[in-house]
């Protein structure tokens, strides 16, 4: 009986402290603070595109051309040519074993380099992909220059890109919007920089509200 008594009484006692040291913790944990302004993570604040080395709106061809800006040309004397000739060099392993080189000059700049099935590299003449130019339309601002998780601004600014959404269940999130469709809105979380799409149909009438403000949905992808 005594011994019941005791545990009854360290049961108590374990629960009291339990219960205060969660009402301490609880207190602790205010919310972070909530920023109204983060520098873009996707340009580090430039606002500019910094994707696929893009210059000026244009990026690097993807294809095996000899591009005209790009490193690996060499000043090297080669009978019969000039001497202020620049080369590319390429190294196959021919059939013998022995290791060929092939040099291509700066006249070959924007061609197709492809391998044949022995392993030498020749040229396909123009490319066909950048048309010679080494440069594409780049894929990620579409040639426009900007910073597609900020379009130029350099930073994430509340209530023009940067919200807390909230979900159907309140759970919140602070979010950059990068996009939206009528469907989808697709967001980069501050916390960890991920980008990912949140279908419209989870958040709060709160939420789509603002949104409808900053990103509106044309009738047209509205459906
Ligand atoms: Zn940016
Ligand atoms: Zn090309
Ligand atoms: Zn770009």
């Amino acid at each position: 009986m005594h011994f019941r008594f005791c545990l009854r009484l360290w049961a108590m006692t374990f629960a009291a402290l339990f219960l205060a040291f969660v009402r301490v913790t609880a207190n602790d944990v205010s919310p972070a603070p909530v920023p109204n302004e983060a520098v873009c993570v996707g340009c580090r604040g430039s606002g500019i595109c910094g994707g696929n080395g893009c210059k000026e709106g244009q990026a690097i061809c993807p294809a095996t051309c000899l591009k005209r800006d790009g490193p690996g040309w060499i000043k090297k004397k080669i009978d019969g040519y000039p001497d202020d000739y620049i080369w590319q060099e390429f190294k196959w392993k021919m059939e013998d074993g022995r290791t060929g080189y092939q040099w291509f000059s700066q006249h070959h700049a924007g061609e197709l380099i492809e391998l044949e099935p022995n392993g030498k590299p020749v040229s396909r003449g123009r490319c066909p992909t950048c048309e010679g130019d080494s440069r594409v339309t780049c894929k990620v601002c579409k040639g426009s220059t900007r910073c597609p998780a900020c379009v130029g601004l350099g930073k994430f600014i509340r209530g023009k890109n940067l919200f807390t959404l909230t979900d159907l269940q309140g759970r919140a999130l602070e979010a950059a919007v990068l996009g939206r469709t009528a469907e989808t809105v697709t967001v980069l979380r501050l916390a960890d920089e991920q980008v990912f799409g949140i279908p419209a149909k989870n958040l709060n009438a709160e939420s789509l509200a603002m949104l409808d403000k900053a990103f509106p949905v044309t009738p047209s992808t509205r459906q």
